[in-house]
């Protein structure tokens, strides 16, 4: 998934309105941030495959480090502990904006489970592949993909409002960006070309997403009326 991970992060932004959407955002690709980072490592691997499109492109051999649901659980303890620790002594406690961060994190391979064939693994040493395979069916990613993220554009719209001309020009940019990015990676058939250079540039382009949602948060500010709804 793609617009998938990313309507996790903006519809979050609602749940909490202290959290950055560019920590949200980061939370929610943790697993492919840190899946491309193994495969240029050398503990994960995928299989290009040259003319085969969406998602027969790659066959994800080994990715049970980075998409395992055992070490995603981990990810997640890690990644909302260590901004718990970190946000506790500046601005006292918040445990709640931890948990949506955890829930961001570990959204992840609930979505891939969705979407993937079966791929998705639950631990490393484990043999079991899992995944319902939504995208295995175009339309059906259109609908049910394409649906979580109408939501969340508008849970997001209506959470925050552009404090610059920026803001609002940041954002119709992201959404444009990300959608055809989208519609590309599920129709279009990649280049043959190396898995090292694959891995580089999905890794820019995941920290890119990252560094423009921190930026969109700076010149997007919540609406006075939009409380944190757990707290
Ligand atoms: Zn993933």
């Amino acid at each position: 998934m793609l617009v998938g991970h990313c309507a996790v992060a903006l519809a979050g932004k609602r749940f909490e309105p202290r959290l950055s959407l560019g920590t949200l955002m980061a939370a929610a690709v943790l697993a492919d941030l840190l899946g491309f980072v193994f495969i240029l490592l050398g503990i994960e691997h995928w299989t290009m495959n040259p003319g085969r499109a969406g998602i027969y492109a790659v066959d994800l051999d080994s990715v049970a480090w980075s998409h395992g649901l055992l070490p995603n659980l981990l990810w997640a303890t890690l990644f909302a502990g260590g901004y718990f620790l970190w946000r506790r002594q500046a601005a006292g406690a918040h445990a709640w904006e931890a948990s949506i961060l955890f829930g961001a994190v570990l959204s992840h391979w609930v979505l891939d489970f969705m979407s993937h064939r079966l791929d998705m693994p639950l631990a490393p040493g484990l043999n079991g592949r899992y995944g319902l395979g939504l995208w295995t069916s175009v339309p059906a990613t259109l609908v049910v993909e394409g649906l979580l993220w109408l939501i969340a554009l508008a849970v997001y719209v209506r959470a925050t409002r552009a404090s610059k001309r920026t803001g609002i020009y940041l954002f119709w940019a992201m959404i444009a960006f990300l959608t055809l990015s989208w519609i590309n990676n599920l129709t279009a058939t990649p280049p043959a070309g190396s898995l090292t250079i694959a891995a580089l540039t999905s890794l820019t382009f995941f920290t890119l997403l990252v560094a423009w949602a921190y930026l969109m948060d700076r010149v997007r500010k919540p609406e006075p009326d939009a409380v944190s709804l757990v707290k």
